[in-house]
C-alpha cells in the first residue's frame, strides 16, 4: 500500500488485523441482520454512504457551539458538514429552523423540554401503555420525575386517540406543553386538533415525530411542521439515517432550542453523525425516497391485512403508517393454546424473524408478557420487498407463531426471502 495515500475512512481489514474480537462482532451482527427478517418498526438499513460518513475522521473533531460560532479552533471544515445538514433538513421538512446536534430522540426531547419548561411545570402527553414514549412522562424517566405529567390515551372502542379527553384534560390541568407522537400508534394523528387545543389554553405544541419523520419527509403522511411549535425526531428509523436526533422549530423558538441543546443538555456534537445526517437528508430529498416512503406504508397495510386474515387483530383496525400493532388474544396455536406477545416474539426469533412484543391499549398483561406484537416495514422495504413479499411474510409469521414445531420449514421460507432480497447487497 502507498504509505502517502490519505486515510479516508473505514478499513475493515485493518480492524480484522488489529482487533479480531470486535471485527467478529461486526461480522456476526451483519450476518444476523442479513440472515433473517427484520420487522422492528424503529429500525432500518442505512446506505453505505451514511456508514462511510459515520466511520470517518470527523469523529475526532471537537466543535462545541454552532457553525461560525464555535468554542474550538479548526472547525471551518466540520462547519460545512453541519451547514449542509441544517440546510437540507430545513428544505426537506419545510421548517424555519433545524438543530441537527441531538445525539438521539431522547436527547432531542430533553432539549425541547428544557427550552419550553421549568421543573415542576405541567405537560400533557400520551400514556406509555397506550403508545407514548418513556420520555413523555414515565416515572422511570427524567420527564416523569421533573414534570407534573398528565396523560391521555386512546378510546376503548376505536383504539384511536381520544381527542375529547385530550381537550378536557387540557382545560382542566392547563399544561404548559402538549405532546403528541408515539412509539406504537399505527394511525395518523390529527395535528390540527392538537393545535386547536393548544391554542385554546395557550400551551406549546410539541410533536414527537421520532417514528414518523421519515414518512413525513417522503410525503407519505401529512407533515406536523405547519402545526407544531417544535418537532423532535430521530434520524435512524424510517428516515434511514445514522442513529441520532434532531429538532425543528419556528424562528421564534430557534435561539431557545439551540441553547437548550448546547450548552444546556449536551457538550460537543458528534460531527461524524452530523455529516451522516446530512447524507441521509440528501438521500431523502431524492425522488426515489418518496417512492420508498409510499412503499413502506403500502407494505405495512398489506402486512396488517395479511396478519389479520391469520387471526391477529390489528389494533385500531389497521394502519396508516409504517407499523402495525396486533392483539393476539383471539389467536390459538396448533395445540389450541393462547399465545402471549412475549411467546410470539420468542417463537418468531427462533425462526429468524425479529419483531417485538408490545403492550396493547388496556392490556391486561404486564410489559414483560403483553398481549400484543408490533411489526414494521422500513427494513424489508429497504431490501426491495413489496406487496407480494408482505403476503408471504404474513403467512410466515403466522406459521412461526402458531406452529413452533415447524421451524425448519419457516426458516426455509425466511431464507427464500432474504436470498432474493438481501440487505447490504455487494455492488457488482
Ligand atoms: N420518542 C419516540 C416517540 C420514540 O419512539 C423514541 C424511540 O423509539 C424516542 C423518542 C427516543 O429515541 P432514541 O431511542 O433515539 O433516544
Amino acid at each position: 500500500m502507498d504509505k502517502t495515500e490519505p486515510f479516508y475512512g473505514p478499513d475493515f481489514s485493518q480492524l480484522v488485523r488489529q482487533d479480531p474480537d470486535v471485527a467478529q462482532v461486526l461480522l456476526d451482527e451483519l450476518a444476523r441482520a442479513r440472515g433473517g427478517l427484520q420487522l422492528i418498526a424503529s429500525e432500518n438499513f442505512t446506505s453505505p454512504a451514511v456508514i462511510a460518513a459515520l466511520g470517518s475522521t470527523l469523529t475526532n473533531k471537537y466543535a462545541e457551539g454552532y457553525p461560525g460560532r464555535r468554542y474550538y479552533g479548526g472547525c471551518e471544515v466540520v462547519d460545512r458538514a453541519e451547514r449542509l445538514a441544517i440546510d437540507r433538513a430545513k428544505l426537506l421538512f419545510k421548517a424555519d429552523h433545524a438543530n441537527v446536534q441531538p445525539h438521539s430522540g431522547a436527547s432531542a426531547n430533553l432539549a425541547a423540554y428544557a427550552a419550553l419548561l421549568q421543573p415542576g411545570d405541567t405537560m400533557l402527553a400520551m400514556a406509555l401503555e397506550h403508545g407514548g414514549h418513556l420520555t413523555h412522562g414515565s416515572k422511570v424517566n427524567f420527564s416523569g420525575r421533573w414534570f407534573d405529567v398528565v396523560s391521555y390515551g386512546v378510546r376503548r372502542d376505536t383504539e384511536l386517540i381520544d381527542y375529547d379527553e385530550v381537550r378536557e384534560l387540557a382545560i382542566r390541568h392547563r399544561p404548559k406543553l402538549i405532546i403528541c407522537g408515539a412509539t406504537s400508534y399505527p394511525r395518523l394523528i390529527d395535528y390540527s386538533v392538537f393545535r386547536g387545543i393548544a391554542d385554546e389554553i395557550g400551551a406549546w405544541l410539541l410533536v414527537d415525530a421520532a417514528h414518523t419523520i421519515g414518512l413525513m419527509a417522503g410525503e407519505a403522511i401529512p407533515s406536523a411542521v405547519p402545526y407544531a411549535d417544535v418537532v423532535t425526531f430521530t434520524t435512524h428509523k424510517a428516515l434511514r439515517g445514522p442513529r441520532g436526533g434532531g429538532v425543528l422549530c419556528t424562528e421564534e423558538l430557534a435561539q431557545r432550542i439551540d441553547h437548550a441543546v448546547f450548552p444546556f443538555t449536551q457538550g460537543g456534537p458528534l460531527m461524524h453523525a452530523v455529516a451522516a445526517k446530512a447524507v441521509a437528508f440528501g438521500e431523502a430529498l431524492r425522488p426515489e425516497y418518496r417512492d420508498y416512503a409510499a412503499s413502506v406504508v403500502e407494505n405495512a397495510v398489506t402486512l396488517a391485512e395479511g396478519l389479520a386474515a391469520e387471526g391477529m387483530r390489528p389494533v385500531s383496525g389497521g394502519t396508516d403508517t409504517h407499523l402495525a400493532l396486533f392483539d393476539l388474544r383471539g389467536l390459538t396455536d396448533f395445540q389450541g393454546l393462547p399465545v402471549s406477545g412475549a411467546e410470539a416474539e420468542r417463537r418468531c426469533a427462533q425462526a429468524g424473524i425479529t419483531l417485538n412484543r408490545n403492550v396493547i391499549p388496556y392490556d391486561p398483561e404486564p410489559p414483560t408478557v403483553t398481549s400484543g406484537i408490533r411489526v414494521g416495514t422500513p427494513c424489508v422495504t429497504t431490501q426491495g420487498m413489496g406487496v407480494a413479499e408482505m403476503k408471504e411474510i404474513a403467512s410466515i409469521v403466522a406459521q412461526a407463531v402458531r406452529k413452533p414445531g415447524a421451524i425448519a420449514s419457516v426458516s426455509d421460507r425466511v431464507m427464500g426471502l432474504t436470498a432474493t432480497h438481501p440487505a447490504y447487497r455487494r455492488e457488482e
